[in-house]
């Protein structure tokens, strides 16, 4: 396909999809089965070992799952490596073919029964060189990062006045005119919160801007950070690119410099920036999505998903974005592995490739597994805070067995959540493709945002304590779903 269609079906899934599918508890949409079911704290918990969806061994298998996970190092050691060995490492790089063969052979070697990389062609935008300078009132550097997708400047750069907004909700419903031929800055602030829902609030601005600015004639556009650090770094993601405008070079700035602009602005001082990015877009790739397996004993066409995704930005070491995630879910895995008894169901771990920036692996595997029979799927793509909730998106017959399992992970901290869950990225295109049952274990995320998408996503940000307990709670979430007497769907 030629680079103008690969780029408006990025468009269009990143303005539709994204929104929908961040890492962030921001899933919106519900499905019909969904609605009117009882919330799992409604559901009478599971009383004794035994329960309707599973029997005493298997609950109690589950529950030494769970305590031997706690003690395990494998998940650090896992995220440890990938950070060290391989780097930040963005779909379709050498990084991330590094990355791949990284992730076979630490499945081999733990033990799984099969492990495969599925070839995903995909196209990628690619970083080079830019910069940002204040022109007036006076010059200054400024800390910045090109935005996914962002255009070039010319090799020298673009200079212009600056017209500032406070959020993209003020770009939409300007008719003024004033931003053509300008740089519109956003100001948009995120706030801190537990479940991420700050970062719903505020990414439209990132996501959106540039196609809005664009709408208004503007040359370009910088925004303050979508994140929630005080410290001089930027942080990157994704734009959409909407065929009906030309691609903005655009920008994000450390919250400080942010500052800066804000303050002079407020002092009706006329701004000016000079802006240099390098980048290409729709450069032919290849990435893969990695899976590994432990065969089911009795349905093994059956499969229960862990997924994280093994790409990252192209700044900092893809720690806690996703690092910590594939770590997770093969821990979590490796705990099933170790022990003699097999699950009923197959337990499958996938790294999804380009999550990032366009989501291939999950639609490629999506297509790939179609008819493949999927018990439960989820994610972990939120860093490795501690996981506080358990939250399905499942039918009402499988209501019990999630009861069943809040009550096994409650010694970990973990509450019974409701039953319109959000799995993750890659996890709720698929569910929302295939009405895959779903599992959210909803993560501390009030710190994820300081470093997410920045040079400080780096290892020694992740608590190996909370990393341990999510392996626990993955781990005994996995062995239930694979054992479950009930069909999660
Ligand atoms: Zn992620």
């Amino acid at each position: 396909m030629n680079s103008s269609s690969a780029l408006s079906r990025r468009g269009a899934l990143l303005g539709l999809g994204r929104g929908a599918a961040l890492a962030c508890g921001a899933f919106a949409g519900s499905f019909a089965w969904a609605q009117g079911a009882p919330t799992l704290a409604e559901v009478p918990p599971a009383t004794g070992a035994a329960s309707a969806a599973f029997s005493a061994d298997d609950l109690a298998h589950a529950a030494v799952l769970r305590d031997r996970a706690l003690g395990d190092g494998l998940a650090w050691r896992l995220v440890e490596s990938l950070c060290t060995e391989i780097g930040p490492r963005p779909a379709g790089s050498e990084a991330d073919a590094r990355a791949v063969a990284w992730a076979l052979g630490q499945a081999r070697g733990l033990g799984f029964d099969r492990a495969w990389a599925d070839p995903v062609p995909l196209r990628v935008w690619q970083r080079g060189p830019g910069s940002a300078e204040l022109t007036a009132p006076h010059r200054r550097r400024l800390v910045m990062v090109a935005l996914g997708n962002s255009a070039a400047t010319p090799p020298e750069g673009l200079e212009a006045e600056v017209v500032v907004y406070p959020d993209l909700a003020a770009l939409r419903a300007d008719d003024s005119g004033r931003a053509r031929g300008r740089i519109v800055f956003i100001d948009q602030k995120m706030e801190r919160t537990q479940d991420g829902s700050g970062y719903g609030a505020a990414v439209p601005a990132r996501v959106r801007g540039p196609v809005e600015a664009a709408r208004k004639g503007a040359v370009a556009l910088v925004l303050r950070s979508i994140g929630t650090d005080r410290d001089r770094v930027a942080h990157t993601g994704a734009m959409s690119v909407d065929p009906s405008v030309p691609p903005l070079p655009a920008a994000a700035l450390s919250a400080p410099d942010a500052d800066v602009l804000a303050r002079l602005h407020a002092a009706g001082q006329p701004l000016r920036l000079r802006l240099v990015v390098q980048a290409v877009a729709g450069v032919e790739a290849l990435t893969h999505n990695v899976i590994a397996e432990v065969r089911g004993s009795e349905l093994p066409e059956e499969v229960v998903l862990l997924g994280a995704h093994l790409d990252s930005w192209d700044v900092g070491q893809g720690a806690l974005d996703d690092g910590a995630g594939v770590a997770i879910v093969m821990a979590a895995a490796q705990q099933i592995v170790q022990l003699a008894r097999r699950p009923r169901r197959t337990v499958r771990v996938v790294l999804f490739g380009n999550e990032e920036n366009g989501f291939d692996g999950a639609r490629d595997y999506g297509t790939r597994y179609a008819g493949v029979r999927h018990q439960l799927i989820g994610e972990s793509d939120f860093g490795a805070g501690r996981v506080w909730r358990l939250r399905s998106r499942v039918g009402p017959q499988a209501l019990p067995a999630f009861a069943a399992m809040a009550t096994l992970l409650a010694p970990l901290g973990v509450q019974a959540g409701d039953n319109q869950g959000n799995p993750g990225p890659d996890a709720a295109v698929l569910m929302r493709r295939h009405r895959w049952p779903a599992v959210e274990l909803s993560q501390d995320g009030t710190h994820y945002f300081d470093v997410h998408h920045t040079d400080n996503d780096t290892l020694d940000r992740i608590d190996p304590v909370a990393l341990r307990q999510n392996v626990a709670c993955w781990a005994a979430v996995a062995w239930l779903a694979a054992q479950s007497r009930v069909a999660f769907a």
